[in-house]
């Protein structure tokens, strides 16, 4: 008897051990921040258990009839009983929170086998798991009517058991759709996924009105087509109009995109869909990157490229039709397209223009085109719930993991789409939710998370276009490029913090800042849209109704309105357009915008004092970019150039983990020299050189490989620049001196000197600090040239460099001589 007894209090108290060790893990971690995920209906089970076993043994204890053994037990039992009691408090707690969140049922969890109950009820069986899978996805992409009903009971009775703060004419109506072609025809799932890629072609919302929409496009020669995202305007149209022979003779169809991530994939998706390799028939044009060739008829390209165009062709000859895409973006470019393609429209008659939208605005597209007809595509669109929070997020990346992994938890199969406003938190975002997925483990099934900016390598990019493999969920976080511009199938979740990063311009102070704003109204209906295209969808806003009511603008101000107008000017003027003031603006810029880029080209000598391009303009290429340093002065155009390649990768050489952020700072401080920043990237570039252009160097230094890579293209594309404009290339062997003149004759303009009360602008006698990440930050220096000013909490300087002032007169006399 004494035998076994030990072995049960053994084994007693190994169990106990364990789930005590269990209890401590779990604690920490809870209480740090994880909000749900631990807690659980067992939990809290086993404390009323726990508490009924003390209580009877309490008795036993208190009448002294407990062995040392039983007392011991008890002992551990109490200790384990008042973790759990915090872990529950912790708990209720969690709850509470998540309650201020979306008032996401909590039964739903309970609903979370879902998954495999839809499966298990698949009525065919199409070889083992993947084709169910298949089946699955093709299910809710073409939405038969069980899923549908199923999910509609669903989404009632969630409706009625929980108050959403949701009104009615707020919510996304159900705009009525024709039964997809593939179900009008009795097709067999197996069947539509056999199907060739044309027949996915034929699936597309724009397919039905094909000969009605050429009929359009043969009638006028201006026609603005407005569609729901995903309809298929910018992957069939073009498709459309060749296979009507608008490209015979070799003419070509142009297509905008405002984004250049949306010119490649969109081109590397229609290449495919017409069995071309992408570059011959169908090809791409983005800054420094030109992916076309002698054969291309259909050319995407961003609509800053197709400005770069008129300079050559400045009647578009041989383009039959020119599409301007994503038309509500309402991009610089864009619009000033809008303005020289009326002009040119006028005596090319034979030439056709589309204006393709999103369903935004289009009225007053057509306004501008002397009314020009609306083609509407009807598009499908199912409905999509929309959840507020209760009161306003403080941080909302964190928001957004949480709000990830909740919606992983908690809801049935279905890909969720996270807008960020740009690389870092994307960055930031997607390392969270890794970290995060880590931890839980097996706890949570798999979660890809996968990103998307601007600058992702296109291999990366193109991986949000895959699907989903059976029993994950694909979370894709994006940049609002994902608002209009890329449609990823099978999204059903969209989670929108409300902000954006935008380009605000002070025609006061000549400051152009990116700044997070909350982004408007339009915008946040678009994002929402994204999430009822495949099928009935939802959408978590991470503000308060009441912001989306009150703070939120009714739509994006178009860029032309706060932007700093210098390319554009010397384009234009380029272009011999030289009365600016009577252009044909859509919106017309605000006046003393326009004159202060005026002013400036003058200060830079691209325009003499009667408003015409001098001989200066061609070092004055990039006004924004750091290329309107003259290069040939001072003959250190070999390291301008890698400076300038370096200042246009946007300050993200420098990786900073958070948890090796003191090495991080390190490696920093090992490439700082003396007299300012474009010195410090200078030498990492030419530290990098060395290297071989080693990834591994990279690492060691935290120093960003991607974007290296990425000013080591720019720098190549320039340097072929260039040639072009017969400038040599010359080194100065990385002396200071040379360069520090050539960036003073570049940027005179962006002087600023030290003063009692810190730093003032020459310009304005504006009040800039030095940026905390600069290598001059600690340093006081009477002379900077910065290259931007950002506003962030203060009006900061970023990328400084100190100056000797008598050089300002030297460079620049024109704009010294009466400022002293
Ligand atoms: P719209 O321009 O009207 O918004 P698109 O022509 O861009 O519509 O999209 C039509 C379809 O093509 C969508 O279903 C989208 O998912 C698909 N598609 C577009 N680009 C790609 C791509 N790069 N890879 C895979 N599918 C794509
Ligand atoms: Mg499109």
């Amino acid at each position: 008897a004494e035998r076994t007894d030990k072995k049960a209090y053994e084994e007693a108290q190994k169990r106990l051990k364990m789930a005590e060790e269990d209890q401590r893990k779990i604690l920490p971690e809870l209480r740090k921040r994880s909000r749900w995920e631990y807690l659980n209906k067992r939990e809290a089970e086993k404390l009323e258990d726990l508490e009924a076993e003390i209580a009877d043994e309490e008795y036993l204890f208190a009448s002294d009839q407990m062995t040392d053994r039983e007392r011991k037990e008890l002992e551990y039992k109490r200790t384990l009983r008042d973790l759990a009691k915090d872990y529950k408090k912790a708990g209720v707690k969690e709850q509470q929170e998540r309650k201020n969140r979306y008032f996401m049922p909590e039964e739903k969890r309970s609903k979370v086998p879902q998954r495999e109950l839809e499966l298990e009820e698949m009525p065919m069986e199409v070889g083992g798991e993947q084709g169910r899978w298949e089946e699955e996805r093709l299910k809710t992409a073409c939405l038969s009517f069980g899923a549908k009903q199923e999910r509609e009971r669903g989404m009632k009775e969630e409706r009625d058991r929980y108050q959403l703060i949701l009104e009615e004419d707020e919510m996304i109506n159900f705009v009525s759709t024709r039964p997809t072609p593939g179900e009008e025809a009795g097709l067999s799932q197996a069947e539509i996924r056999k199907e060739s890629i044309q027949e996915v072609r034929r699936l597309l919302p724009i397919f039905p009105y094909r000969e009605d929409l050429l009929a359009a496009i043969d009638q006028h020669q201006i026609l603005v087509i407005e569609g729901e995202t995903g309809s298929g305007k910018t992957t069939q149209i073009p498709q459309y109009l060749m296979e009507a022979g608008y490209t015979k003779g070799g003419l070509k169809i142009g297509c905008t995109q405002p984004r250049r991530v949306a010119a490649m994939s969109v081109a590397a998706r229609v290449a495919e869909e017409v069995g071309a390799k992408l570059g011959n028939e169908v090809g791409y044009s983005i800054r420094f990157e030109d992916c076309t060739s002698e054969r291309t008829i259909l050319k995407y390209m961003t609509d800053g490229m197709l400005l770069r165009e008129f300079l050559t062709e400045p009647d578009l000859a041989t383009y039959s039709v020119v599409i301007i895409d994503e038309a509500h973006e309402r991009t610089l470019h864009t619009d000033i397209l809008f303005g020289l393609i009326k002009d040119i429209a006028r005596f090319r008659s034979d030439l056709k223009v589309l204006v393709a939208s999103a369903t935004l605005d289009t009225e007053r597209f057509s306004c501008f085109f002397d009314d020009a007809p609306v083609f509407r595509i009807p598009g499908r669109r199912f409905p999509v719930d929309i959840f507020y929070t209760k009161a306003p997020e403080a941080d909302y990346l964190e928001a957004c993991v949480v709000s990830v992994l909740q919606i992983h938890v908690t809801q049935p199969i279905g890909d969720v789409l996270v807008f960020l406003t740009g690389q870092e938190e994307i960055e930031a975002c997607c390392e969270m939710l890794q970290e995060r997925c880590r931890r839980l483990g097996s706890k949570i099934s798999e979660l890809l998370v996968l990103p998307i900016y601007a600058n992702l390598p296109s291999d990366m990019q193109a991986k949000i276009f895959n699907p989903t493999p059976p029993g994950a969920r694909k979370v894709v976080v994006a940049t609002n490029i994902a608002e209009t511009s890329l449609t990823i199938d099978g999204i059903i979740y969209v989670i929108d913090p409300g902000f954006c990063k935008q380009k605000s311009y002070n025609a006061r102070t000549g400051m152009e800042s990116l700044i997070v704003t909350p982004c408007s109204r339009a915008s946040a209906n678009q994002r929402a849209g994204r999430a009822g295209r495949v099928a009935a969808g939802k959408c978590f806003r991470l503000y308060t109704a009441w912001a989306f009511k009150h703070e939120m603008e009714e739509s994006t101000v178009p860029e032309i309105q706060r932007t700093n107008l210098g390319n554009v000017v010397l384009l234009l003027k380029s272009l011999g357009i030289n009365d600016l003031i009577h252009f044909d603006f859509m919106d017309p810029p605000p006046h003393e915008t326009l004159v202060l880029a005026l002013e400036q080209l003058y200060a830079l000598g691209a325009l003499n004092h009667l408003g015409e391009l001098t001989k200066r303009r061609l070092n004055a290429l990039d006004v924004n970019k750091g290329l309107a340093v003259p290069l040939s002065r001072y003959k250190c155009s070999e390291e301008v150039l890698t400076i300038a390649a370096m200042l246009s990768v946007n300050n993200s050489i420098f990786y900073r983990p958070k948890d090796k952020v003191v090495h991080a700072d390190n490696a920093r401080m090992n490439f700082v020299v003396p007299g300012g920043d474009h010195l410090v990237l200078l030498n990492v570039y030419t530290q990098w050189i060395e290297s071989g252009y080693s990834t591994q160097w990279c690492y060691e230094n935290f120093i960003q490989f991607r974007s290296m890579k990425r000013a080591r293209d720019v720098r190549d594309q320039l340097e072929g620049l260039m040639e072009r404009i017969e400038v040599e290339v010359v080194s100065c062997q990385g002396e200071p001196m040379p360069i520090r003149k050539a960036v003073t004759a570049g940027y005179f303009y962006h002087t600023a000197r030290l003063s009692k009360g810190g730093y003032k602008t020459v310009k304005h006698q504006q009040t800039v600090y030095v940026h905390p990440n600069s290598s001059l930050f600690d340093e006081q220096t009477r002379w900077l040239i910065y290259h931007e000013l950002v506003f962030t909490t203060k009006e900061f300087m970023r990328q400084v460099i100190e100056i000797d002032s008598a050089w300002l007169l030297e460079v620049a006399p024109h704009y010294y001589k009466n400022k002293e």
